[in-house]
């Protein structure tokens, strides 16, 4: 293009990477708008047109690091390695600019100087340093994660070296010939740890200046045969299939659930097979837990520690180059070829400069640690002014003139990472705060254009000119994205990731740890809401949509499932149902050491069942208080054994006697039998509980789910039928009416983790198809002609449940009827959450609600919480 002072177009891209080349083809071929582009570099690539170092490579398999929505694109390119060097990827962009026909919609060569919107107009100006101005509706930012070198400002002198200086990822087009010089390499990131091993080849002395040592697992490159390289583009679908459901959004096998519950030569054999591999997969397919449970992630730190000491001579090199002050993966995992051999070399010196930083750069090299290593060349590979840095660069100005390094002065906010309230229209392309930096990074950037071009369509359709988040949705999504990442022990480290590697940024939440699947549902939500969070010309926002509500811990458990391609219940066999809920057990915090279990069996209506009673350790004292306790499963599923553990740890932490007596299962036993065996247990329990050392004049019958259901109609029988008596009853998340008709069965029809579909499928089974038996009072306990005189009542409810209203409902009916009632609803919670209590700490609250409840009731025996 010529030079052009005033542009006037729909939408401005900036950034020519694979983010931009692929939002001007969507915002021009699909959406049909005119489309101005920008880019500082020479022509397409973005980060790979500027890292041309020697060794630059991509980590990501190249069948993984390329675009997915072009089936063309994909069969007609060919990878020549099993992981792309630059000049390749470069080509690759090339070619995907050429197929695209999109090189002409940019202006290269270009810096974009400041980006300032009209709120009169409705527009965005672009500004350039070349005085082109372009003013646009809308605008992508497209200018990546890792662009904005750090550069030498750290240190001191070095404009007075007299030798070469290269930035690593401002690399001379031409190349550097280090034959015969003395070279100094200053970093030891993904970046040094791919220059060094091919500058030392060169170079007759390297020195590596290195402040951390870092983790580094083979990379496992090699050739692609011609025959496998057509095969792999043949079928690139079957190849790439699940990449989106897997959390570094490529389709690595899933991790076992923990380092710590496999044995020591177990876990080595794992390591070392990943290990011979090569890839991300030793972080990635070996164990879920390493990058939350440092306990497990030491066993893969120790296990590459121990890679290093074999690998390195020198006992003392070695030692220096082995990581301990941060977690391994919680710094942007390396991947290596031959980096650690190449401290074998005898032209290779190693200088640490944590213990001794570096003083001074001078005339003719480095000085550092009282010494002067004398250099011709110095390498930087200091890394980068991360995520944030390359869009404070573009100088943006929003609504009432406030620039967004203003804005952003204490660490970013942003909603999905894509969206900044104050600044409409513009959209940021693997923002801060979204799944950047740990998803394979070509498929984030085609969600995340997706998603703009999506929102930018429904503008258009709607009429309005403008798309603007609030700061109710930003404050959401930043108090869940600071919760996800506080459950990593990625703060532990000082990486870019926490913005801790550039002097003076601010230490803030700059990335999505929560995975691909995870982020992936998130926005999905918020496009299934009517982009809920946004608010779309006058109309107002719809409100942050329920996947932006869940407590982090939920939301990490909601993203481990996705990964897993758990089927929804509702999709599932009545086997897969049954299965699933047993596997809750597997999330839940063990039975206390203290607890007795004791097998035993009570006489059903129609069998002699088997029954569960936990005596806690205080038991001794005098008779305790008796807990009742039926499992949830939703009448046709769950068990005694699946509600095994917390039964124990409720029994410890209230100083009560828990019984939990297992109930006959719909379909095969329709209603009413679960409520006739639960009524039969209660009886049962009161009349024999006295042996073992429980206080019948204090029963309390509870449950969970359906178990809440049966426990409500559990008290109504025992006020109605022949007792006992009730000290309480605790109903947690009931559901209570089959037919019930509620905000909350709308608003969190899809869940997470169950919907309302699936709540009637199972209601449909109890009621072995016939609702209108929902009409007796067995089944619903809120159509009983009188409330009144039933035992004190405590409702707990999770917010993000479809059937959280019933349960309050009746919570607030038997208020109305003179019952003593409390209803507590806990934040961010899904239905089922009191399974899963070893990955979310917030169910702890649950217990203490129980016992802050009871605790008057309770003259005779304090209550041990
Ligand atoms: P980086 O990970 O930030 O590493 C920078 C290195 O320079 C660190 O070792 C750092 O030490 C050191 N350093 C920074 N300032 C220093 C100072 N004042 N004195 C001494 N040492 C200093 O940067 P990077 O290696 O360029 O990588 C950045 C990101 O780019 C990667 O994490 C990755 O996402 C991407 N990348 C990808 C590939 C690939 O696909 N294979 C390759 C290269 C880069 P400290 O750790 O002590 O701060």
């Amino acid at each position: 293009m010529g030079a052009v002072s005033d542009i006037r177009v729909d939408a401005i891209v900036i950034g020519a990477g694979f983010g931009g080349l692929y939002a001007v083809h969507k915002l021009r071929d699909e959406l049909g708008l005119t489309v101005q582009g920008f880019d500082l570099a020479g022509g397409p690539g973005g980060t790979w047109w500027w890292n041309r170092y020697p060794g630059a490579r991509c980590d990501i398999e190249s069948v993984h690091y390329s675009y997915s929505f072009s089936d063309e694109i994909q069969r007609e390119w060919e990878w020549s390695e099993r992981y792309p060097a630059q000049p390749e990827i470069l080509s690759y962009l090339e070619f995907c600019a050429d197929k695209l026909d999109v090189r002409k919609e940019f202006r290269f060569n270009t810096r974009v100087t400041s980006t300032v919107w009209d709120d009169a107009d409705k527009t965005w100006t672009v500004s350039c340093e070349d005085g082109t101005t372009c003013t646009a509706r809308f605008v992508i930012a497209a200018t990546g994660n890792v662009n904005i070198p750090k550069g030498g400002k750290e240190f001191a002198g070095l404009e007075e070296f007299t030798g070469e200086v290269y930035m690593s990822s401002r690399w001379p087009h031409e190349g550097v010939d280090f034959t015969g010089k003395r070279v100094g390499v200053i970093g030891t990131g993904s970046t040094g740890i791919q220059i060094i091993p091919v500058i030392a080849q060169q170079a007759a002395q390297l020195t590596v200046f290195q402040r951390t040592p870092n983790y580094a697992v083979p990379l496992g490159n090699k050739p692609v045969e011609p025959e496998q390289r057509r095969w792999n583009a043949d079928n690139w679908q079957e190849l790439r299939a699940h990449s989106r459901d897997r959390f570094l959004g490529a389709p690595y096998e899933n991790p076992e659930p923990s380092a710590l519950a496999v044995d020591p030569d177990e876990r080595r054999a794992r390591f070392d097979e990943l290990w011979r591999q090569g890839g991300f997969q030793f972080l990635t397919s070996s164990y879920g837990d390493l990058l939350t449970d440092e306990r497990a992630n030491d066993t893969a730190a120790e296990y590459v520690r121990e890679r290093i000491r074999e690998t390195v001579k020198d006992p003392k090199t070695a030692e220096l180059l082995c990581p301990t002050d941060h977690p391994y993966g919680t710094k942007r995992p390396a991947l290596e070829t031959d980096y650690f051999l190449t401290y074998n070399r005898d032209n290779v010196e190693l200088v640490d400069v944590r213990s001794a930083p570096i003083e001074q750069v001078t005339a003719t090299g480095v000085r550092t640690g009282g010494r002067e290593y004398e250099l011709d060349v110095i390498v930087l590979a200091t890394g980068f002014d991360a995520i944030t840095g390359s869009l404070l660069n573009l100088g943006f100005v929003g609504r009432d003139g406030v620039a967004l390094k203003d804005r952003w002065a204490d660490g970013p906010a942003t909603y999905l990472g894509i969206s900044v309230s104050g600044f409409p229209n513009l959209f940021t392309i693997t923002g801060p705060q979204s799944a950047v930096a740990l998803y394979n990074n070509p498929l984030a950037i085609e969600d995340h254009v997706d998603f703009a071009t999506a929102a930018i369509k429904r503008v258009l359709d709607s009429g309005a000119t403008t798309i603007e988040t609030n700061t109710d949705a930003e404050r959401a999504w930043g108090i869940e994205v600071e919760g996800i990442l506080n459950r990593t022990l990625l703060p532990k480290a000082n990486s870019w990731y926490m913005g801790a590697n550039v002097p003076g940024k601010p230490r803030a939440t700059y990335v999505f740890a929560g995975g691909a699947p995870l982020y992936r549902a998130m926005c999905k939500d918020v496009i299934d809401h009517g982009f809920a969070g946004f608010s779309i010309g006058d109309a107002p926002a719809p409100g942050i949509p329920p996947m932006v509500q869940l407590d982090p811990a939920v939301a990490m458990v909601v993203g481990a499932m996705l990964q897993q391609d758990m089927k929804p219940l509702e999709e599932c066999t009545l086997e897969e149902t049954r299965e699933a809920i047993e596997g809750f057990a597997m999330m839940q915090n063990p039975i206390p050491d203290g607890v007795r279990v004791v097998e035993t069996s009570y006489p059903g209506p129609a069998d002699e069942r088997p029954a569960r009673i936990y005596i806690p350790s205080a038991a001794g004292e005098g008779p305790l208080p008796v807990i009742v306790y039926y499992h949830g499963g939703g009448f046709v599923a769950g068990s005694i054994n699946a509600c095994a553990r917390p039964c124990g740890n409720l029994a410890e932490e209230l100083g009560a006697i828990v019984v939990t007596p297992s109930y006959r299962l719909a379909p095969e036993a329709p209603f009413p039998a679960a409520t006739d065996d639960t009524y039969a247990a209660l009886r049962w329990t009161a009349e024999t509980i006295a042996e073992h050392g429980g206080d019948p004049s204090r029963i309390v019958v509870m449950g969970e789910s359906a178990g809440g259901q049966l426990a409500a109609v559990a008290a109504q029988r025992a006020r109605d039928e022949n007792g006992p008596e009730l000290l309480a009853q605790v109903l947690l998340y009931p559901t209570i009416d089959a037919e019930a008709e509620t905000a909350s069965r709308i608003d969190y029809a899809g869940g997470p983790v169950i919907s309302a579909d699936a709540a009637r499928g199972m209601w449909a089974g109890y009621l072995n198809g016939d609702l209108s038996q929902a009409s007796s009072v067995l089944a619903s306990p809120n159509r009983a002609e009188s409330l009144a005189g039933l035992a004190p009542a405590l409702v707990v409810s999770c917010e993000c449940d479809p059937l959280r209203d019933e349960g309050e409902d009746y919570g607030h009916a038997l208020e109305a009827a003179g019952v003593p009632t409390r209803v507590i609803r806990l934040s961010g919670l899904v239905h089922g959450v009191y399974n899963m209590s070893a990955y979310v700490p917030k169910v702890a609250e649950f217990n203490l609600c129980v016992a802050e409840f009871l605790q008057p009731l309770l003259s005779r025996t304090k209550v041990g919480v």
